[in-house]
Order: structure tokens, then sequence, then C-alpha cells
């Protein structure tokens, strides 16, 4: 049977964990050709090993301007072009506005936000070249409402939000066949949330999220890894070829009331 991205050349950055490498997986399981990038070589590589065929991983910092240079130039020797690109890696700094460092505010800036603008502007002029593609950038629901404790996250998710649609518009526009669209994911059950709480004075530990979600997702329960990719899947697919400058949110109903 067809995979729904057969053929297709994938990147997805922050792969070796959580939604990331959910993505990655599940668009190597429809036919995608897969690049997973992050900082986390041993997990990078094992989480390529595990999808095998033509995966492969790339150490990959997406702050690093040159860096991207690098993995855009590594896709196109490797696979001639890119048709898929996820821009996920992100960090979650949870802490009170007055307490925030700037050191800190400025580190979730570059890897939520910086990242994101980098890997669309290296990444577009690859996939123009190839007549087009799907870029999904995955912000959150903080990039829809606000949170106390989180304010610096919010900001980049929401910068994230915006950007997208932005240059959406800029890509119709051209009509260079880009699609950018934003995922916007609710309580999802991946190693980030040792950080997003763990900022948190006087919550140390991370939060038991079957807590938090039984009490405040209408759904009751929290989300996993695949859940988000089903919905990058789509975006990244042509099944969704008249859809771009949206925001998908999957989030058990968090941010319906
Ligand atoms: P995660 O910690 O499991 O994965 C994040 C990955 O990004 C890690 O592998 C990490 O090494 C990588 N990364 C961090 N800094 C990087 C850098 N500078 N360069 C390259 N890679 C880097 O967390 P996750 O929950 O899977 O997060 C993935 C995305 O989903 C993030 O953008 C996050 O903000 C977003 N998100 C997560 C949730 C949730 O509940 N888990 C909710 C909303 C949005």
């Amino acid at each position: 049977m067809a995979g729904r991205v057969d053929g297709k050349v994938a990147l997805v950055t922050g792969g070796a964990s959580g939604i990331g490498r959910g993505c990655a997986e599940r668009l190597a399981q429809d036919g995608a050709k897969v690049v997973v990038t992050d900082i986390q070589d041993h997990l990078g590589e094992e989480v390529v090993r595990g999808i095998g065929g033509e995966a492969a991983y790339l150490r990959h910092d997406v702050t690093d301007e040159d860096a991207w240079g690098r993995v855009i130039g590594e896709v196109k020797a490797r696979f001639g072009r890119l048709d898929i690109l996820v821009n996920n890696a992100g960090i979650g700094l949870g802490c009170p506005v007055t307490e925030m460092t700037l050191a800190d505010w400025k580190r979730q800036i570059a890897v939520n936000l910086d990242g994101v603008f980098l890997g669309v502007k290296h990444a577009l002029p690859l996939m123009r070249a190839g007549g087009g593609g799907s870029i999904v950038n995955i912000s959150s629901v903080a990039g829809l409402n606000g949170a106390p404790n989180l304010a610096g996250y919010c900001a980049t998710k929401g910068g994230v939000r915006l950007f997208t649609k932005a240059v959406a518009l800029e890509c119709a526009a051209l009509k260079d066949g880009v699609r950018v669209n934003s995922v916007h994911p609710g309580v999802i059950e991946t190693p980030i949330w040792t950080t997003v709480m763990g900022g948190t004075p006087g919550a140390n530990e991370p939060p038991d999220l079957d807590a938090m979600t039984s009490m405040f997702v209408p759904l009751g329960v929290k989300g996993f890894p695949k859940d988000i990719a089903e919905g990058v899947l789509w975006l990244a697919s042509d099944e969704s070829r008249y859809v771009t400058g949206t925001e998908l949110v999957i989030d058990g109903g968090l941010t319906a009331r």
C-alpha cells in the first residue's frame, strides 16, 4: 500500500526525543526518507537505527546558522531535495517573570524562535528548487493562551504562530508551492515536562501529568507524541494541499473553553 508521504524527503529537528521522534517515525512509516537532527547524538542515532532504511541522523544545534547551512547542504547532497521540514526542537523554561534571568530568556528565544526562523530561511531555497513543500512549525497551546510562570515560553510560541502565518502568505504570494502551518500541542507526555515545571520555585519535581490532565483537559487524559505525529503527517502530506497559514490544535479540548 502506498504511504501518504511516499518518496518525500523530510527533515525533523529535535527528532531524538518526544514529539520530534514520534514525527520522524510516523513520517518514515508512511514512506518518507527522514533526516533526524538534534543535539542528543546517542538518542538521535537510536531513532534512526529504529527507523532503518534511508533515514539519517545529523548533529545540529538549531540556534547555529552555520550548522543550518551544513545540514541543508547534507540533505541536498544525500537526497537532492527537501519536501518536508518539521521545526520541532524546543525547550520549556518555567519561571516567574521577575526571576527569569536574561540569559534564560535569550536561550529560550534562541532555540524556540530563532531556530524556527533559521530553519525556514535555510530550507526554503531547496524546497523551492524542488517545486514546493510543507513546513510544519511546532508551537504550543502556550502560543494561543497565556500561562503563569511560562511568560518566556509563551512569548516564543506566540512568535512561532504569527511567524508561520506571515511566511505562509509570503510563499503563497510567490506561488512557490510551499505551505507553512503551525501545530499546537496540549499536554503531551515527553521529557520536556522536567524543565517546564521543574524550573518553577515550589515545583521542582516534574508535574503529575495524569492528575493535571484529569483536572484541566476536557478529554481528561494526556496526549502522546503519536497524537501530534498524526497531525504533522497530514500537514506534511498532499492531503492538506489547500491548507496554509493555519494552526492545528491537538490538545484534548484544552483551549476550547
Ligand atoms: P523533548 O524534550 O522530548 O524534545 C525536544 C528535543 O529538542 C530534544 O530532543 C532536545 O535535545 C532537542 N533540542 C533542544 N534544544 C535544541 C537545540 N538547540 N538544537 C537542536 N535540538 C534541540 O520535548 P517535546 O515535548 O518532544 O518538545 C518538542 C516540541 O513540542 C517543542 O517545540 C515543545 O515546545 C513543543 N511542545 C511540547 C508540548 C508537550 O506537552 N510535550 C506541548 C506543546 C508544545
